[in-house]
């Protein structure tokens, strides 16, 4: 390995400083677990890391704000995630992708943050939180910005983040009443990466489905919105009939790549069944 430097802050300002807009080859590093994977097979080849273990504690937690939205800063490990009795009895939804994202190991070390910017498509936090409506926070060197979480991606592996910036926290809406389900589709172990994520959510209005929010990702290049599904599914009943059509739709909307995990036919055929699934898992967990 060609040799770097690794610098540790001791704050979340001073980590911004060491960072470099014009230095690709300078990068933060949160629990390195995705990082590292890239440094040992050639892919990246650091000048400097900066490491976040040692910025102020407050980025590691998790806080319930009055409104009752969830504040998860981004240096909180996945694990953390999983265990938190606020996220269990609030967004269950987020708690349960936490189940086979990766195995424990990973989600002792991995952090927010590291699973939010590192932009590959196959990751499953970002499809669940994008259809939760989160809002990111983003500090730079000169002021911070929020965004909601799908603006954050720019393509395959890409992100809308300078690289002297740093995501700070996600915010996720407190439900209110919405359905939420995250299907993962996997063609090997339940806990590989998958071929298709989907994530829904959705109100209910007088027996119908209301404003919903259809998110793709793994198949397609980045996280995406599925807008045309969602407009087959607002002010629909959730029949077998509508469902059918907003799978179809879907189906017909998403550019799909073919990889490792599947060709595009098939993810796109994996879209038509999952998102009807997905849809009865947020109402009633019938799904399986
Ligand atoms: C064996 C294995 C299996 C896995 N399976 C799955 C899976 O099934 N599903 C899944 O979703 N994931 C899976 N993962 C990926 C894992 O979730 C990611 O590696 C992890 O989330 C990355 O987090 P990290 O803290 O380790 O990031 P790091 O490796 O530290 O960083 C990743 C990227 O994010 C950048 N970064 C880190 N923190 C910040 C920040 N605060 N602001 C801006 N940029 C930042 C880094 O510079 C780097 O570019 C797997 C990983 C492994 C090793």
């Amino acid at each position: 390995m060609i040799p770097f430097e690794m610098v540790e802050p001791a704050s979340l300002q001073e980590a911004v400083s060491l960072l470099d807009p014009q230095e690709p080859t300078i990068r933060p590093v949160a629990g390195g677990t995705a990082l590292m994977l890239m440094m040992k097979s050639g892919v990246f080849q650091p000048t400097r890391l900066v490491c976040l273990h040692r910025i102020e504690p407050e980025h590691a937690r998790i806080t319930l704000a009055a409104d009752g939205a969830l504040r998860i800063g981004a240096m909180a490990t996945l694990r953390q995630v999983e265990k938190d009795a606020n996220v269990a009895a609030r967004l269950p939804v987020l708690k349960r992708a936490m189940r086979t994202l990766s195995n424990v190991r990973v989600r002792n070390v991995a952090r927010v943050g590291g699973a939010l910017a590192h932009g590959d498509p196959h990751m499953d936090l970002p499809p669940v939180l994008a259809a939760l409506g989160a809002r990111i926070a983003i500090a730079g060197p000169q002021q911070s910005r929020e965004m909601p979480l799908e603006e954050l991606y720019a393509g395959y592996y890409e992100t809308v983040l300078e690289k002297n910036e740093l995501i700070t926290a996600v915010t996720v809406p407190p439900l209110d009443g919405r359905k939420a389900a995250y299907m993962k589709v996997t063609s090997r172990t339940a806990d590989d990466w998958p071929s298709l994520g989907v994530a829904v959510s959705f109100g209910m209005k007088s027996g119908a489905i209301s404003d919903p929010v259809v998110v793709v990702s793994a198949a397609t290049a980045k996280v995406t919105r599925m807008k045309t599904a969602e407009s087959v599914l607002n002010n629909a009943a959730p029949d077998d009939a509508a469902l059918r059509r907003a799978g179809d739709a879907a189906a017909e909307e998403a550019e799909m790549l073919s990889d490792a995990h599947g060709s595009a036919p098939y993810k796109r055929e994996l879209l038509r069944v999952y998102l009807r699934r997905a849809v009865r898992e947020a109402l009633d967990g019938s799904a399986e």
